[in-house]
């Protein structure tokens, strides 16, 4: 592993000389200073005095030698539609997109809330902000009005962007009622709201003086020019909230600069991308995955991006592998979960199309397990890259790096830290470091590289105090991952040190579960545990005390009661946390001083042993658990 370990090396020992390098890869209106600012640990400040934009980066720097090359290619199979936009056309839908927006009021600094399905109209409106120096927050299209509300008030955008609606499955979910009752909600509502009528729900009622209709104001602008804002390389480019422990989800702040050089390099380095090539990702761009590697990744290395609304299943299992031999797919990114659910169909879909042209096959999001790994690099024929990020990240922590050294690949493992990351794997009781083979919290030694959160947004505070504070003296970055590493150098994630879980890919934090599940009005307590799920990696499990217990007097009336407590949680949040099943039970296990026990739930219903109980209140408790499993 020489070459890789001496690169490695070199971007922690000698970082800025790396991280200067590495900078050479996006345009820089005006040149930094200073290629790090470390004065006031933890915060990292990257490329200080540096002038740029990540509009200018994805598409005009490109215009002179791309112009005429697709940068954007949409495909959805929902709606049989089927388009692509050159780079020059790109820009001009941009131009069009910022100008109504600007028209709005908006400007450099203001936020901006993207609340749309996966159409081209989304990255138009992500790109138009970065253009315009505006923040956007981009809120995935399954959350619900409640947290929606939650997400505009923290952000408190000057305008909403949203659509009709999108569609799964070949059924439409309509957007705009969520949009309405989310506005009502919210305390520091938008002014305004653009809707990109897709046609999809002939009744959507227009809210006069707020709404406006994307198309229209399209027209109004079609010749629009719209200068670049440059911003210094620390100011925000977008917030994307994740979930954490507590019920209030995190606004993840990212900066300009360190972010365009971030995944400029990844393309290079790891996804081993080039330029005039296309990249297919099928996340959405309401997740990390979707703003670094549908958006933003390719475009500004000169790629193709390829966008896909539909299922992986849909007309058939072979449709995404069609996708990558129409477009000629080099590098493609997707789910673990996608690659089970894949693993559950007829294998020939594999074989039906020309892959010639992928190179790899990246997954992350989850825990890839070893016979998944096994199965779709069999499958395919072509080396699959499992690797480890975060929403705080942005871009891979651990992973291969293919475009340094051909390492070999391990089934069910992602590999080495990736440069620029100082990992540790520290044992909790002392903050040491762990032994080969030895399990340990995923740490890494400040400062963060460039590309990852710079803050929570409009809280520093909470910044240092979630990530930073885990370890008592010992200034960390703690990814809450438990990880371990081989006596090769090969590292393991196992599973979260709090109490997130992860549903196919899909990060939530019981907290929050459990706070939609109290919605409703006769549910007193309730516990929600992540549980192993053969598809989709974990699923939230409750177990809730009622408050008037007539309400489950009978099983009928139970079973409505559950599914009640079910369409809470959709409304609350989004089907995305719909518990598997909802238990009643009218006691649930804490310790004597009042804290849920939340392990020893979750390892009855992974059928392990509940561990330590010396602390349980009431060990009855615990039965009511058992008992009510066995009615699955
Ligand atoms: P998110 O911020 O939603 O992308 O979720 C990040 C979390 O997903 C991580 O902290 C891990 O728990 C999990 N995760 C992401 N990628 C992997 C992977 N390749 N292997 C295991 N877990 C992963």
């Amino acid at each position: 592993m020489g070459t890789y370990k001496e690169f490695h090396k070199r971007s922690i020992t000698q970082r800025e000389a790396f991280w200067n390098e590495q900078a050479a890869l996006v345009d820089w209106h005006k040149p930094f200073a200073k290629v790090l600012d470390y004065s006031r640990p933890p915060f990292a400040r990257w490329f200080v005095g540096g002038e740029t934009n990540l509009c200018h980066n994805a598409i005009d720097r490109h215009l002179a030698e791309r112009g005429g090359q697709q940068a954007l290619v949409y495909i959805s199979t929902e709606t049989g539609q089927q388009t692509s936009y050159t780079f020059r056309e790109l820009h001009a839908e941009v131009n069009r997109c910022a100008a109504m927006i600007r028209a709005q009021g908006v400007a450099k600094g203001d936020r901006v809330l993207i609340y749309m399905p996966m159409i081209p109209e989304a990255v138009f409106a992500m790109l138009a902000c970065a253009r315009l120096g505006a923040i956007h927050s981009v809120v995935f299209g399954g959350f619900a009005s409640h947290s929606l509300a939650a997400r505009i008030d923290d952000a408190r955008p000057k305008l909403m962007m949203t659509a009709d609606g999108g569609m799964r499955g070949g059924k439409s979910i309509l957007y705009k009622p969520l949009v309405d009752a989310a506005v009502r909600l919210a305390q520091y509502p938008p002014h305004k709201v653009i809707i990109f009528n897709r046609g999809l729900d002939p009744a959507m009622a227009i809210i006069s003086g707020r709404d406006l209709d994307y198309a229209a104001l399209r027209e109004q602008h079609m010749d629009a020019q719209v200068p670049v804002t440059w911003l210094e390389s620390n100011e925000p480019s977008y917030i994307l909230y994740t979930s954490g422990t507590t019920g209030q989800p995190k606004g993840v702040q990212r900066d300009t600069g360190g972010y365009a050089v971030a995944l400029a390099a990844s393309m290079k380095h790891i996804y081993c991308g080039q330029p005039g090539e296309a990249m297919f990702t099928t996340s959405d761009i309401g997740w990390v995955v979707g703003h670094s590697y549908i958006v933003y990744g390719p475009l500004i290395y000169g790629m193709t991006t390829v966008m896909y609304e539909g299922l992986p299943i849909r007309p058939d299992a072979g449709i995404w592998w069609k996708i990558v031999a129409d477009n000629k797919v080099t590098v493609m990114f997707s789910s673990p979960t996608a690659a089970r659910v894949l693993k559950k169909q007829d294998p020939a879909y594999l074989k039906k199309y020309d892959l010639s042209s992928l190179r790899h096959l990246f997954l992350a999001g989850e825990p890839l397990d070893e016979p998944t790994h096994r199965w779709i690099a069999d499958a395919l024929g072509k080396p699959v890259i499992d690797h480890y990020w975060q929403t705080e990240t942005g871009w891979p922590i651990l992973s291969a790096v293919l475009g340094v050294e051909q390492t070999p690949l391990k089934f069910g493992t992602p590999s080495f830290p990736v440069y620029g990351y100082d990992l540790q794997l520290l044992r909790e009781s002392d903050a040491g470091e762990a032994g080969a083979n030895e399990k340990g919290v995923v740490a890494i030694v400040p400062p963060l590289p460039p590309g990852c959160m710079t803050t929570v947004w409009g809280d520093d505070e909470r910044f240092v105090q979630t990530y930073f504070t885990g370890f008592r003296d010992k200034l960390v970055y703690s990814t809450f991952d438990w990880g371990i590493r081989d006596a090769e150098g090969y590292h393991f994630i196992l599973g979260r040190t709090d109490d997130v879980i992860n549903v196919a890919g899909h990060r939530l934090g019981t907290r929050e579960i459990e706070e939609a599940v109290q919605a409703h009005s006769n549910i007193a307590e309730v516990a929600v545990v992540g549980v192993a799920d053969a598809l989709k990696g974990q699923m939230p499990l409750a177990f809730a005390v009622v408050k008037d217990s007539a309400m489950i007097a009978t099983p009928q009336l139970k079973a409505a009661h559950e599914k009640e407590v079910m369409d809470t949680v959709d409304r609350q949040i989004g089907a995305i946390a719909r518990p598997s099943r909802v238990h009643f039970v009218t006691l649930l296990p804490k310790t004597r001083s009042g804290k849920l026990l939340r392990r020893s739930i979750q390892a009855l219903a992974e059928g392990r042993d509940p561990g330590d109980l010396t602390t349980i209140e009431d060990p009855s408790a615990l039965d009511q658990i058992r008992a009510a499993l066995a009615t699955r």
